[in-house]
C-alpha cells in the first residue's frame, strides 16, 4: 500500500460517505435490532470494490494506503459498526495472502477476494484458546496432496455467510515451541467444514459471528498459505498492525458517533427552561468526548501513516486500539448519561452504541494486552 493522492482519496471518500447516507443509514437500525444480515448492503459494498480496497491493483483490489482504509472504516463504524466488521475481517484475510502468500496464491485468489465472490475472515480463536493463541488443538494432517482437518473454532466472524477463511491450525501439534507447528490455511467451505451455530450477541449484530467444526475437511496442500509449514502465527502476527488500526478506527467512529448524537440531543432537549447543552455538567461531558474523539482519529492516522511508510508500528497501533477503542466506550456512555431515559430506550442510535463498543475492546488483541505490548516495546526501544 502507497499513500494516495489527496484528490484520490477525497473521491473514495466521498464516494463512501454518500452509499453511508443513502444506503447504510437509514436501514442499520431496523437491520440491527432483527439481527438481521445486510445482504444487500453487502452487494452494494461488493460493486464499490470495498472487498478489495487494500489488496494490491495488480491483483484486482484499488490499493488504498492504511490510512484512506483507517478513514472509510471510521465513517463506515460511526454509522453502523458492523458493516465495518463484514470488511475488516475479510481484509485481514486477503492480507494475510498479500504479504505471505506465495504467486500463484496472490493470483489464485487476491482478484476473487477483491470482488468479495470469496468472502469471508479469520479463523484463529478456539472454545480453549484465544489470547494464548499458541494453544489452539485444531489439526491439519497431510495425506497425499491434502491436509485433513479436525477441531473446532468459535467466534469466527462473517463464517455464516461468508464462504472462505484464513484458518489457523497445528500441523505439528508436538512441536516446541509450539508456533512452530502452526500454519495457516485458505479454507473453502466444503464437505466436514461445519458451521455448527450463529453465536448471540450483545452488540454488533447483523454481522454473522460462528461456531465452526472441522470434521476431516480436506484442504488441498497448495492452500498452505506461503507453502511453508510452521510459519502460521507468524504470518498472524504480520498481519496484527494493520488488524489494530482498523479496530482503533472502528473505535474512533463510534466515539464520534457518539459525540454526534450527544451534541444533537443536548441542544434539543430542555430542563429548567434552557437546552442541556447550556448546563454546565453537559459541557464538561462534551468538552471530554470532543477531545477524546479528536485524539483516537489522531492516533489512528499516525499509526496508519507509519504503516504506510514501512516502518514497524506495534507500539503505535496499540496505542491507537488502546485509546480509540476506550474511547468509544467512554463516549458511548457519557452519550447515554447525556440522552437521560432516552438513552436506555431501543428507539434511539445511542444504546446501540453502547452495545457494539465493549467488543473494540476484546477483539484484536484485548486492551489488557496491548497495554503490556506498548510497555514491552516502551522498554526495548528505550534500553537501559
Ligand atoms: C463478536 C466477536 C467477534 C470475534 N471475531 C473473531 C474472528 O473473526 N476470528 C477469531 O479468530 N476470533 C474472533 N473473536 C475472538 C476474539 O479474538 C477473542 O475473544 C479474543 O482474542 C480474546 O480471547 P478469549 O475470548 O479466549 O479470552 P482469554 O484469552 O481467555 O482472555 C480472558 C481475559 O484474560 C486476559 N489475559 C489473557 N492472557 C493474559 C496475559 N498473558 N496477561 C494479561 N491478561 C491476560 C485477557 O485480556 C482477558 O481479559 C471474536 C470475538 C467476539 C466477541
Amino acid at each position: 500500500m502507497t499513500p494516495h493522492d489527496p484528490d484520490d482519496e477525497r473521491l473514495v471518500l466521498d464516494a463512501v460517505e454518500k452509499f453511508l447516507e443513502a444506503e447504510v443509514r437509514p436501514h442499520a437500525h431496523a437491520l440491527e435490532k432483527d439481527d438481521i444480515y445486510p445482504t444487500e448492503i453487502v452487494e452494494q459494498m461488493k460493486a464499490m470494490g470495498l472487498f478489495g480496497c487494500i489488496i494490491d491493483p495488480e491483483y484486482g483490489g484499488m490499493g488504498l494506503s492504511a490510512s484512506t482504509y483507517a478513514k472509510i472504516i471510521e465513517r463506515m463504524a460511526s454509522v453502523w459498526m458492523s458493516i465495518s466488521g463484514i470488511i475488516n475481517s475479510h481484509l485481514i484475510m486477503a492480507w494475510a495472502v498479500q504479504r505471505n502468500g506465495t504467486e500463484a496464491q496472490k493470483r489464485a485468489f487476491l482478484p476473487r477476494f477483491a470482488t468479495g465472490e470469496l468472502r469471508g475472515g479469520i479463523g484463529l480463536t478456539e472454545p480453549d484458546a484465544g489470547t494464548d493463541l499458541q494453544a489452539i488443538r485444531t489439526t491439519a494432517v497431510r495425506d497425499g496432496d491434502h491436509y485433513v482437518v479436525n477441531g473446532a473454532k468459535t467466534w469466527i466472524t462473517n463464517s455464516l455467510y461468508g464462504n472462505t477463511i484464513a484458518l489457523l491450525v497445528k500441523t505439528d501439534p508436538k512441536a516446541q515451541p509450539r508456533h512452530r507447528g502452526m500454519s495457516l490455511l485458505i479454507a473453502e467451505k466444503g464437505p466436514g467444514f461445519n458451521v455448527t451455530r450463529k453465536l448471540e450477541k450483545l452488540g454488533y449484530r447483523g454481522i454473522d459471528t460462528c461456531e465452526l467444526q472441522f470434521d476431516n475437511y480436506r484442504v488441498p496442500i497448495d492452500r498452505l498459505i506461503g507453502g511453508e509449514e510452521g510459519r502460521g502465527l507468524q504470518h498472524v502476527l504480520n498481519g496484527l498492525e494493520l488488524g489494530r488500526i482498523n479496530v482503533a478506527a472502528r473505535g474512533s467512529g463510534v466515539a464520534r458517533a457518539a459525540l454526534e448524537e450527544a451534541v444533537a440531543y443536548s441542544q434539543q432537549r430542555k430542563t429548567f427552561g434552557k437546552p442541556i447543552c447550556e448546563h454546565q455538567a453537559i459541557q464538561l461531558k462534551l468538552g471530554e468526548m470532543a477531545t477524546r474523539a479528536e485524539a483516537a482519529t489522531l492516533l489512528v492516522q499516525n499509526a496508519a501513516r507509519a504503516f504506510d511508510r514501512g516502518e514497524r508500528c506495534d507500539m503505535e497501533a496499540g496505542m491507537a486500539k488502546y485509546f480509540a477503542t476506550e474511547a468509544a466506550m467512554e463516549n458511548a456512555l457519557e452519550c447515554m448519561r447525556i440522552h437521560g431515559g432516552y438513552g436506555y430506550s431501543r428507539e434511539f442510535n445511542v444504546e446501540r452504541l453502547f452495545r457494539d463498543a465493549p467488543l473494540l475492546l476484546i477483539g484484536e488483541g484485548t486492551n489488557e494486552m496491548q497495554r503490556i505490548i506498548i510497555a514491552k516495546q516502551l522498554i526495548e526501544r528505550n534500553p537501559a
